[in-house]
């Protein structure tokens, strides 16, 4: 079949195959062209097809050759109608991880109920014996409650008051004005519910019960703060309530694994194109500014740089005051993105960014092709025009 993009807005319901492998073998190739971490050796990555935790497997596995099991939640193909990216790029990071020699195996469900848990603490207890490391990474609009049934939806939206700001439609680069009407009490508490630290937490009990954590083990989730510029709609919305819990959370964990000399970290991380970012309004405006800002400065990173300077020069340097934590015990793996000179630079291209001028001082056609990237499409070395099988099996779901 010849795969092109089916796009609507921040949703894409096409993924390439050949192009998804091919991102993934980029950041293999990235990690091995960096020094060998020193880090965990057997890994469990929550959230670990897309983004942030596809990264981090594959700075665990290529950096520190770690076995890992990955958790996440996608579709495979049926018919003419492809798997998701997620799918592709598991397919295409277990084959590599194989093919060296390395353990990598996945759990395709719902993170949030019992049973997928259950089911990989069976396998950690079959394979591996005890884990070192989570990688919390799960970015999910729903959660159903695993105990009660309910479906919680996460909203991306202000407290208090509706938000007025600047956004970009990223497909046509038009600059327009949006207004958000604040979230109600419960739409906040959803939020929390599904982004918060409920769920990190009912995974480390789990985990901890089993007795499947060694020693010393660590676990990391993902945050972010950002720029006053987007505080309204972003850690002052809805969303930042519930990064609020996640961080409170990593507090409580680091008591709970007392007895087993662990640590709970939140990391906060540097804004970029994911499928979750993309949907966030004012955030894609701000990432083409910042992207642009930071390329000319030589600063710019993608995930995998990011998870790669996390691993290496944070969680696995041997020293732990090397983690440069802040105030508030979070590790600062943004703090090129926060630098002073490139938030200043932003704010000033934040005024002045509109529909005509969009493409001279932003990076908007960059913001766009990421979002393509993440489907596997706009890769020059892939031939979009060949006929490509959509079927992808993903080698240890397929035995
Ligand atoms: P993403 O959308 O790329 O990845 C989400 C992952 O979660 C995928 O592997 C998906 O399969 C999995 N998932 C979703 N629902 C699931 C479910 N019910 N069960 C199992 N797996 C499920 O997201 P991302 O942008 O990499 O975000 C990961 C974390 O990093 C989030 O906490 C996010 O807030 C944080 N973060 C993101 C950014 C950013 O700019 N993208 C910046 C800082 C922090």
């Amino acid at each position: 079949m010849i795969i092109k993009p089916k796009f609507r807005g921040f949703i894409c319901t096409t993924a390439h195959p050949e192009g998804c492998a091919y991102n993934v073998k980029e950041q293999i190739a990235y990690v091995k062209s960096q020094g060998k971490v020193k880090g965990p050796r057997n890994v469990l990555v929550i959230g670990a097809s897309t983004g942030y935790g596809l990264a981090s497997r594959i700075v665990a596995t290529f950096g520190a050759g770690a076995k890992t099991i990955g958790v996440f939640f996608e579709k495979e193909a049926s018919g003419s109608r492809t798997a998701t990216a997620g799918w592709y790029n598991t397919a295409a990071f277990e084959q590599a991880a194989r093919e060296e020699g390395h353990y990598a195996v996945s759990i395709n469900g719902d993170a949030f109920s019992d049973e997928i848990k259950q089911q990989t603490i069976e396998r950690i207890r079959q394979d591996l014996g005890e884990i070192d490391l989570v990688v919390y990474s799960l970015a999910s609009p729903k959660r159903v409650h695993p105990e009660t049934g309910e479906l919680f939806s996460s909203v991306i939206k202000p407290i208090g008051q509706a938000y007025t700001n600047k956004t970009v439609d990223f497909h046509s680069a038009e600059v327009t004005e949006v207004t958000i009407e604040p979230a109600t009490e419960q739409e906040i508490e959803h939020t929390i519910a599904v982004m918060g630290g409920d769920d990190w937490e009912r995974w480390m009990k789990a985990l901890q019960d089993a007795g499947v954590l060694a020693e010393g083990v660590v676990t990391v989730a993902y945050s972010y703060i950002g720029p006053q510029i987007t505080h309204s709609i972003y850690r002052e919305g809805t969303i930042g309530r519930a990064k609020d819990d996640l961080e409170a959370t990593a507090e409580k964990l680091t008591h709970l694994l007392e007895g087993v000399a662990g640590q709970a970290y939140v990391s906060v991380n540097k804004a970029l194109v994911t499928q979750s970012s993309s949907a966030i309004p004012v955030v894609p405006l701000y990432i083409s500014l910042l992207f642009k800002v930071m390329k000319e400065k030589g600063l710019h990173e993608g995930t995998i740089e990011q998870m790669y300077r996390l691993f290496a020069q944070r969680l696995y340097t041997g020293s732990a005051s090397d983690l440069s934590l802040d105030d508030r015990n979070r590790i600062r793996i943004d703090d090129w993105e926060m630098k002073e000179e490139v938030q200043e630079e932003v704010a000033k291209l934040w005024n002045q960014v509109e529909t005509d001028n969009i493409r001279d001082i932003s990076d908007i056609d960059a913001f766009r092709q990421d979002f393509f990237r993440l489907f596997g499409f706009e890769f020059p070395q892939i031939n979009y025009d060949e006929e490509v099988d959509v079927q992808r099996s993903i080698p240890s779901l397929a035995e």
